[in-house]
Parts: C-alpha cells; sequence; structure tokens
C-alpha cells in the first residue's frame, strides 16, 4: 500500500523524539498507518468535521484522521515528549491540527471545537471509561459530538456493548445503550500495538440518540442503575432496599418481578423503575 503521507514511518519518529512508551500514561501506540486510516474512516465524512483526538501519542491515529480529509482535529496530549513530533504533523497540514498539552479530563475541549463535531481515540486505559461516561452524561441531550469512536480494552468495549443476560451486561451497557446506539467496530490483537498490551482491543463505535431510549430522569436512572449492580447478584428487592421503603410494591409497579436481578432487567425497565421512583 502507498504511503499515507510524506512524514517518516512512526518506528523513525519514535526513535528521533525518544518516545519510548510509558505504562503510567497508558502508552500502546499504533504505527501501522493503514490501521489508523481504517479506524479514521469509521466515523464516515469528517471532511466538514472536526475531530476531537485524546492522547495522540506519536500521532498514528492523528495521520490518519488528516490523511483522510478531517476538516480539523483538537488532540489533547498529557506527555511534553510527543508535542514536536505532533508539532512536525501540525506543519505537514497547515491550519488543520491545534495540540492542547495537558490533562482530557480537565481541558475544556468543546470550548475549542466546531460542530460537527466527532470523537476519535485509542484511548489510555487508565482514563477510557471515565471520559466515556462523561461523554454520555452531559447536560443537554442530544450531546455536543456526533459520534465517538473509541479504543477500549476488549473486555472494557464487550462491557459497552453487552445485552441483558449475559456476565459483560452492566452500568455501562445500560447508560451507553440507553443514550447512543453502540457496536464493535473492530478488534484488534495485542501485536497491532507497540508495546503490545496482554490482551486484545477493540474499538467501539457510538451514534447518540436524538433522544434516550426510553423515557426517564437521567439522575434517577443513574441513582437506580448504579445501585440494582453495585450487588448484582442479589435480588432486586435487596439490592434496591435503600432507595424505596416500599421497593417491592415500586418494583411490582414497574411490571418486575422483586426477585429478579439486574442483569436479567432490559433498559426499559430499568426507565420504568426509575420512572416509578422519581
Ligand atoms: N493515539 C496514539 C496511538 O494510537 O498510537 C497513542 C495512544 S496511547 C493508548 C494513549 C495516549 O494518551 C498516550 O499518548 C498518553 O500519553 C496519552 N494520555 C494518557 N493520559 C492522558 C490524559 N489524561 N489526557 C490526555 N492524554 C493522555
Amino acid at each position: 500500500m502507498p504511503p499515507i503521507d510524506r512524514l517518516p514511518p512512526l518506528r523513525e519518529v519514535i526513535a528521533i523524539h525518544g518516545l519510548a512508551a510509558k505504562k503510567s500514561l497508558g502508552q500502546n501506540f499504533l504505527l501501522d498507518l493503514n490501521l489508523t486510516a481504517r479506524i479514521a474512516r469509521i466515523p464516515g465524512d469528517l471532511t466538514q468535521a472536526d475531530v476531537l483526538e485524546v492522547g495522540p501519542g506519536p500521532g498514528g491515529l492523528t495521520r490518519g484522521l488528516l490523511a483522510e480529509g478531517a476538516r480539523r482535529v483538537l488532540a489533547i496530549e498529557k506527555d511534553t515528549r510527543c508535542l514536536p513530533a505532533l508539532a512536525e504533523i501540525a506543519e505537514a497540514y497547515p491550519g488543520r491540527l491545534e495540540v492542547i498539552e495537558g490533562d482530557a479530563l480537565e481541558v475544556d475541549a468543546r470550548a475549542h471545537l466546531n460542530g460537527p463535531i466527532h470523537v476519535v481515540a485509542n484511548l489510555p486505559y487508565n482514563v477510557g471509561t471515565e471520559l466515556l461516561i462523561r461523554w454520555l452524561t452531559p447536560a443537554d441531550w442530544p450531546p455536543y459530538w456526533q459520534s465517538l469512536t473509541l479504543m477500549f480494552q476488549r473486555e472494557v468495549a464487550e462491557r459497552i456493548v453487552a445485552q441483558p443476560g449475559t456476565k459483560a451486561y452492566g452500568r455501562l451497557a445500560v447508560l451507553a445503550q440507553w443514550k447512543a446506539e453502540a457496536r464493535i467496530a473492530l478488534t484488534l490483537p495485542p501485536e497491532a500495538f507497540t508495546p503490545p498490551p496482554k490482551i486484545s482491543s477493540a474499538v467501539v463505535h457510538l451514534r447518540p440518540r436524538p433522544e434516550p431510549a426510553f423515557p426517564a430522569d437521567p439522575a434517577a436512572m443513574e441513582r437506580v442503575v448504579a445501585k440494582a449492580f453495585n450487588q448484582r447478584r442479589k435480588m432486586l428487592r435487596a439490592a434496591l432496599k435503600g432507595l424505596h421503603p416500599q421497593i417491592e410494591a415500586k418494583l411490582e409497579e414497574a411490571g418486575i418481578a422483586p426477585t429478579a436481578r439486574a442483569e436479567t432487567l432490559s433498559i426499559e425497565q430499568f426507565a420504568a423503575l426509575a420512572r416509578t421512583l422519581g
């Protein structure tokens, strides 16, 4: 395959800038630019869109996004060692890459973005779930983003798309699928990364629903779901005891058997319960 751009191969970039991967920053780099271009294509046409990328590292996915035609990429990177390599990419794509040095949990990315906005990232494993939850729980819905295309450890990806009755089904599945349509778009073996992590990874693609799949107050929904899965092996009448003095009656009112367990409940049933409990 022809090279996607005229910049040096990533192995060279890493050697020149001394970017030995740091475990503490969740650094597992993607060095195959054809693969990063493939990930960049998952959200669809980005030529009229701004892309938010968290953790560009040496810039493999950033280059994929730019080579695939993203109008503009805003990349937030905590590791200052990566900035010179990213500056070279910015120079090769004038006016299309802005890099913010900082912690993605603290930077107000939105202030630097113009719609439509897509989020694409090979996330650092230690902040990935926290970021996803934040993207799924903004003050208003629909959110400011048009899609999320996110690399997670495979086990986390499976928890996001899990169906009721499975071990992976939990708070993350209910929250994600209540607000968005979620699917695994790509699965990658450890060898796709440098250094290779212990386990496989997967890219999850999420598109926000115009409104949550079933009506319920978001705070009530979050409370019920968190409590139900906190003690997932218990029957709901026990797991949800603290939520209401007559929890059995409330469960029945919502059409749910008090002896059922959280992992068997559909998202529709969780929403019905959240409405009943208010
Ligand atoms: N995007 C690159 C790739 O695909 O090769 C690197 C991905 S690596 C899994 C995660 C990146 O996130 C690293 O570059 C790391 O320095 C950065 N990072 C870690 N914690 C971060 C944080 N809190 N905010 C922003 N970037 C962070």
